[in-house]
C-alpha cells in the first residue's frame, strides 16, 4: 500500500514538473511519518523513500533507533529551544526555524557536537495568527541574524499556508514564498546554496506548489493514509 502510494505520488510529481517545464529530480519528497510507526517508515524506506518528516522531536528520537541508518529526518514541527540538543543530534534538517532564540540554542548545541545543520526559515506567508513562522516583513532581519550563526546553513524557506478547501487558493501563497526567496537570494542571504530550497505543498496541494517552484514537498496522508 505505502509502496504503491509512493509510486503514485512520484508520477504526480513528474506530471506537475512537466507542466511547469521543470525537472522531477529537482523536487525532493519528504514522507511525513508523524504519528506512524517505525514499521511504516521501514516499509516506505524499502520502497526507496529516504527523507521522512516528523513534528515531534521525541518521535524522531525513538524512530531513528528502529529504522535504517540511511533514513534522513527533516523536522517540520514547532521546535522548542529546550529540545535543541536532541534536534541537533537526530535531525538532518530543521525546516521550521522561526526565531533567533531557537537559532542560538541550536547553534550552541551544534558547537558542542562539532557539526553543522541545514535549516529552512519558516515563513508565515499569509500572516495567519494560527500559524507559527516569521512574517515576510520580519524574515530579512531574522535571516541576517541567523547567517551570523556559523553552525547553521540556511538553505531556503518553508511555509504552510492556511487550510483551505480548494487547493487553488494556496497558489498565491506559494508564489509569494518563491518571490520572497528570490529577493533574499538576490541579497546573498542564502550563501550556502546556489538556488534556495522552497519547502511547500502537502498531500492536497503539492501539484500546485510544484508549479509555483517547490523544491521540497511534504506529503503525509497521501503516502501513509489517515493519521492514527
Ligand atoms: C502533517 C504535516 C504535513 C503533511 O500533511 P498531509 O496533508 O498529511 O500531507 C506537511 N507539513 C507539515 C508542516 C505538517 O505538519
Amino acid at each position: 500500500m505505502i509502496a504503491q502510494n509512493i509510486q503514485i505520488i512520484k508520477k504526480k510529481i513528474s506530471e506537475a514538473a512537466q507542466k511547469a517545464e521543470r525537472q522531477p529530480q529537482d523536487i525532493k519528497l519528504v514522507a511525513v511519518s508523524k504519528h506512524f510507526s517505525a514499521d511504516s517508515i521501514r516499509e516506505a524506506f524499502a520502497a526507496g523513500q529516504i527523507i521522512f518528516g516528523e513534528n515531534y522531536i521525541q518521535e524522531v528520537q525513538t524512530k531513528k533507533e528502529l529504522v535504517p541508518a540511511e533514513a534522513v529526518f527533516h523536522f517540520i514541527g514547532h521546535l522548542q529551544s529546550n529540545k535543541a540538543k536532541i534536534a541537533a543530534e537526530t535531525c538532518d534538517m530543521i525546516e521550521t526555524l522561526d526565531s533567533f532564540k531557537l537559532g542560538k540554542a541550536l547553534n550552541s548545541q551544534l558547537e558542542n557536537l562539532n557539526k553543522s545543520l541545514d535549516i529552512l526559515i519558516q515563513i508565515n506567508i499569509a500572516n495567519d495568527p494560527q500559524k507559527s513562522g516569521v512574517t515576510a516583513n520580519d524574515a530579512e532581519k531574522l535571516l541576517i541574524e541567523i547567517n551570523e550563526l556559523t553552525r547553521l546553513r540556511v538553505c531556503g524557506l518553508m511555509t504552510m499556508p492556511p487550510l483551505v478547501a480548494n487547493p487553488e487558493l494556496s497558489r498565491l501563497h506559494f508564489r509569494n514564498l518563491r518571490i520572497l526567496a528570490e529577493k533574499f537570494a538576490s541579497k546573498n542571504l542564502f550563501p550556502h546554496v546556489s538556488t534556495p530550497e522552497l519547502s511547500m505543498g502537502m498531500s492536497d496541494d503539492f501539484h500546485i506548489a510544484i508549479e509555483e517552484g517547490a523544491t521540497i514537498i511534504r506529503v503525509g496522508t497521501a503516502i501513509f493514509g489517515h493519521r492514527p
